[in-house]
This record gives structure tokens, sequence and C-alpha cells, in this order.
């Protein structure tokens, strides 16, 4: 049984800002994520994983703390990764967890709400769908045949998951009040709460359980709102975009692993714009 781990940091117990990210905060933020790994990679272990691999995909991707984590999982880290917060599902798994993660941009009250770049989209769209980030991955590993097996993260982002991926386990670890604040659990809670949820899914499939996996249907269609036109005016540029409103712009592609590339290179372009 070989498990994928891409783990965020905003959908994290105890967490509620960015500020956590730097300065006095910072090692707090590192270990709370590290640990929260840790109790996903202990449930997997427990529930019959052999392999276990995690990725580190907040912002620098740069987060965990190597020596902190358990010894069992090979950590993958730094940016960029070809396939960014989901780099290494392409190896294979049976299943894979989304631990940390948050609601799409524009939901409230939902903790730091936002999908891929906080100031480069306004909304991402595919299919037609607003998407959060949960869902434009699990497409990704959807792809190479990884199903989706437990998600955690706030109430908000567990509920927006179960939308997309209604087999999917949730823990919700804290509930929002704003987009800079919420009740959180203990981390220790937190993290009883996603070792048992992450034992009880991989015995569950250890004895036979099938999970679906998750794709778009194809060809896939992007489109990518951004917060000012200058931002849609950079974008436009990338070959294959078609600009289809002042601050929106479309991708069109068959292959769902070239429309989630071209996705992040219109994000980059986007946030060059000054
Ligand atoms: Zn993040």
């Amino acid at each position: 049984m070989r498990i994928y781990i891409s783990i965020d940091m905003e959908g994290i117990a105890g967490t509620f800002s960015w500020r956590q990210d730097q300065g006095e905060w910072r090692p707090q933020v590192r270990r709370l994520m590290t640990l929260e790994a840790n109790a996903a990679i202990e449930g997997a272990l427990q529930g019959g994983a052999t392999r276990v691999v995690v990725n580190d995909s907040h912002d620098t991707m740069a987060n965990l703390d190597p020596e902190l984590l358990h010894p069992a999982a090979d950590l993958i880290q730094g940016t960029p990764k070809p396939l960014s917060m989901v780099e290494g599902v392409q190896e294979g798994f049976d299943g894979a967890f989304f631990i940390g993660y948050h609601a799409a941009a524009g939901t409230a009250p939902a903790v730091l709400d936002h999908t891929y770049s906080d100031e480069s989209a306004w909304e991402i769209r595919i299919n037609g769908r607003p998407v959060n980030e949960a869902a434009i991955n699990a497409a990704v590993c959807g792809h190479f045949g990884v199903p989706v097996v437990l998600v955690t993260g706030d109430q908000v982002a567990c509920r927006q998951m179960q939308e997309w991926l209604p087999w999917v386990r949730t823990v919700a670890v804290k509930e929002p009040l704003s987009r800079y604040a919420a009740r959180s659990m203990h981390p220790e809670r937190a993290r009883r709460a996603i070792r048992e949820a992450a034992r009880a899914v991989v015995s569950e499939m250890a004895s036979g359980r099938r999970f679906d996996t998750f794709v778009f249907e194809t060809p896939v269609v992007v489109e990518l709102t951004t917060p000012h036109t200058g931002q849609a005016d950079v974008a436009a540029l990338m070959p294959g975009v078609e600009r289809i409103g002042p601050r929106t712009v479309r991708y069109q592609e068959t292959d769902y692993v070239k429309a989630f590339r071209a996705m992040r290179a219109m994000l980059v372009l986007a946030g060059s714009s000054r």
C-alpha cells in the first residue's frame, strides 16, 4: 500500500495568518506542519502502508523540518516542481492524502481562502465551474490513476471537497471565523483525529475497498480571472491563451497535465505584472 501526501499550511490546526510564515512565528508553523504530516504518516503505516512520500506544498515548499519528519517517509521539497503541489504523485500510489488544505478564492468565511496564487487569481474555473486547489490537484492525481482518500483542513475546505469528491474522508481541524481568524482544535487532538482517519482509510483500502479517481472531462477548459486587467494583459501573452474578458484568460487542452502546467504558467505571468 503506497500513500502519497500533499501538505499545505493554511488548513493546519493552529494556523490562521500568513504572518505565521515570517519572523518569530516561522519555527512554530514549520513544527505544526511537520507534526501534522507525522500524524498522517503514522496513521497510514498503522493501516498497512508500506511506502509514504510527503510533498511540501506551501509557498516556498520548504516548510517541513526534515529531521522532525517521521523517518519512514520520503520528503519532496523546494520550488518550482513540475507538478507543484502534487509533485511525485506520477510515480504511482494507491491513495493520496491532502493535509492542511483550504477553501477556494472567494469563499467566506474560510481561513486564508485562495486558489494557487493569492495575488494572481481572483477565480479559476475548470470546465465552467469554480475550483479550489484540492479539486485541481485531485485531477492531477486522477490523471495518474491515484484516488484522493483523505482531506483535512478547516470546515469549509472539507465541505467544498465533499462536493467534488463525495467518497472522500475528511477531518475538519478548525472553524473559520473570518479570512484571518479561526477557532482551532488543539494540535494534539487534531493530530489524533488525523492519525485515526488515516489508519481507518488505509485499512479499508488494504482490505480491498476501491476508491474512485477524479478527472475532468476533456477537452479541459481553464479560465483564469485576475484581480486586475494588467495581470490578464500579461497572462494573455502566452501562446494558446485566449483573452475572453478584461480580466479573464482562457486555455483549452485535451491533456489535463498540460492544462495544469499552463494554468500555473498563466499565474506566474499574471504575477509579474506591475
Ligand atoms: Zn499554502
